[in-house]
């Protein structure tokens, strides 16, 4: 009896160790090669979104219309009052670099000085804002998911000097009812700072209370957005005046 028990245990412990997957096993798939930032340029394996001179991957988002922001000198200017821009390729995972800059002129104060930003899937905002001695709520400032979560310090510098977001975004999974089986997820790290550790994204910073939907339609676009799915990027025209440059993203 004893024998037959140490045999089942033996084949049972045999089957467990063949489901279980080997962590550090040494055999397992070779990571791909890329090559990493070299002299600000990115990533091998990124995709490109401005790269100085190229607006090829943006549209405005109502019209549909190729973007009217001003490109100069390697530099992308909102053109205030033309709108907010779309990127034409939808993500879901992403690793994201983006350099930007309020104007050194400073108009305006709390959310209408140097106010854009970038929308996560095009409905979670990380805020960008003139946060240099500029109060304004705290989760509305520079760093923070709009409405959401402030950031954990401030590390804006001054109008008029660049300033870079390093995004890690996690999009939300829904199961086919529609219904949220694991929200979204942001770290952000400011100017090389980490000021929003996998922050859990309580919905879409647009309506006043955050909200997940499975069918989402924050603009006024044609097509309908599938949040099961990928989605497209934002950046905003808030009516100020703020440049970007050195847009990229790696899919994770
Ligand atoms: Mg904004």
């Amino acid at each position: 009896m004893r024998a037959l028990i140490t045999a089942l245990l033996t084949v049972f412990a045999a089957k467990t160790a063949a489901q279980t997957p080997i962590l550090g096993d040494p055999s397992g798939p070779v990571p791909q090669k890329v090559t990493g930032i070299v002299d600000g340029k990115p990533p091998s394996d990124a995709v490109i979104l401005f790269d100085g001179i190229n607006m090829d991957s943006w549209e405005h988002v109502r019209s549909g219309e190729s973007s009217k922001w001003i490109v100069e000198d390697g530099v992308l200017t909102v053109a205030n009052g033309t709108g907010t821009l779309v990127s034409k390729q939808s993500f879901g995972d992403i690793q994201m670099h983006i350099e930007w800059m309020p104007s050194a002129i400073i108009k305006g104060a709390g959310q209408s000085r140097g106010n854009s930003g970038i929308f996560m899937q095009a409905l979670f905002e990380i805020q960008m804002l003139d946060s240099w001695e500029n109060p304004t709520y705290v989760n509305g400032q520079a760093g923070s998911v709009y409405h959401q979560y402030p950031p954990l310090v401030n590390a804006s510098r001054p109008p008029g000097e660049w300033q870079a977001y390093d995004i890690v975004f996690k999009a939300p999974i829904y199961n086919r009812d529609g219904e949220l089986e694991s929200p979204a997820y942001i770290t952000l790290i400011h100017n090389g700072v980490l000021v929003l550790n996998h922050a859990e994204i309580l919905g879409s910073t647009f309506p006043e209370v955050p909200e997940y939907r499975a069918v989402c339609e924050p603009y006024e676009i044609q097509k309908t957005m599938d949040c099961t799915g990928k989605l497209p990027l934002l950046l905003q025209d808030h009516g100020q005046v703020v440049s970007f440059r050195n847009i990229w993203l790696r899919e994770l």
